[in-house]
């Protein structure tokens, strides 16, 4: 395969583009300064924390959107709008007559920004380092946390106001990198909003509170399997991890955990707003009937 031109620059073909050993880019011990492979620009810009390291090697087309030579765009909240949007991704341009030949070696201070879709003056900046392939955010306006904590005012309306500021916590802890204390934080929400559900529907289900508390919380998720989201239920081993004392998890695991977690208290938090949705508007045609009923009476 050969190297692919691109204006003055080359890329390298994505089988070189591994240029370290597995020992050389290796895994601290504790898990807490790992170096993670490089998922997707929107993951990236959405959801890592300042400074995590990122390993970018086989990962040519996330390079291509980060340097401007593919165009991509990217979902997720946009803090201006107060909803979720879509953004063109505008990479690092890189000049005529840059040094730079070889993705591989560059070592710079280079910049993304997210253009927001419904206005042009609704942007994201990230500052970004990037050494032999392996990328970290340095910087970043709005905040991860103002970001995503914009994103769970939308939730207001049917989260309880413990569960509302314990959300607004996790999400400031994660967006700093704090594994185990955010995760803490979501896992005694996810628990609530599970043992409220049960206890909406207890009675007319005719459940019993001995048979519900003594599961595990994959067996809760089934056992509540027609009043949850059809994705949690068809996955639910994974919330076992929820099952694990706190001295048990570690940073790593917990920050793993935590945005599939996050998205779960987003899919029943939604599904409340639905639910509570459907019922003011049955509120309001039968108020609208009732009145109908009284003039026609009256006629
Ligand atoms: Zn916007």
């Amino acid at each position: 395969m050969s190297s692919v031109m691109v204006g003055f620059f080359i890329f390298a073909p994505q089988s070189k583009l591994v240029m370290k050993s597995e020992e050389e880019r290796s895994v601290d011990s504790d898990g807490s300064d790992a170096i993670k492979p490089f998922t997707t620009v929107e993951e990236f810009l959405f959801q890592e924390p300042l400074y995590q390291r990122l390993d970018l090697a086989g990962c040519i087309e996330e390079i291509e959107v980060l340097y401007r030579r593919q165009q991509r765009t990217a979902d997720g909240h946009c803090p201006f709008c107060c909803r979720q949007s879509t953004f063109a991704v505008s990479g690092q341009g890189v000049p005529g007559g840059d040094p730079w030949n070889n993705i591989q070696s560059r070592k710079s201070f280079d910049t993304v920004s997210l253009i927001c879709a419904r206005d042009r003056e609704h942007a994201l900046y990230y500052f970004v380092r990037i050494d032999d392939l392996i990328i970290q955010k340095v910087g970043q306006l709005p905040s991860l946390a103002d970001i995503a904590n914009d994103e769970s005012k939308t939730f207001r309306n049917v989260l309880e106001r413990s569960d509302s500021r314990e959300l607004h916590m996790a999400i400031g802890l994660a967006a700093h990198g704090v594994g185990i204390g955010s995760f803490v934080y979501l896992r005694r929400i996810f628990e609530r909003l599970i043992l409220k559900r049960f206890t909406a529907h207890k009675d007319a289900m005719g459940w019993q509170d001995a048979e519900f508390v003594k599961l595990r919380m994959a067996e809760k998720i089934t056992f509540l399997s027609s009043f949850l989201p059809a994705f949690m239920v068809k996955n639910a081993i994974i919330y076992n991890i929820l099952s694990k004392g706190v001295h048990e998890l570690n940073e790593s695991e917990c920050l793993k955990y935590f945005e599939i977690l996050k998205q779960s208290i987003v899919w029943i938090l939604q599904q409340d707003q639905e639910a509570k949705a459907e019922a003011e508007k049955i509120a309001a045609y039968t108020k609208a009937i009732t009145q109908i009923s009284g003039s026609i009476s009256s006629v």
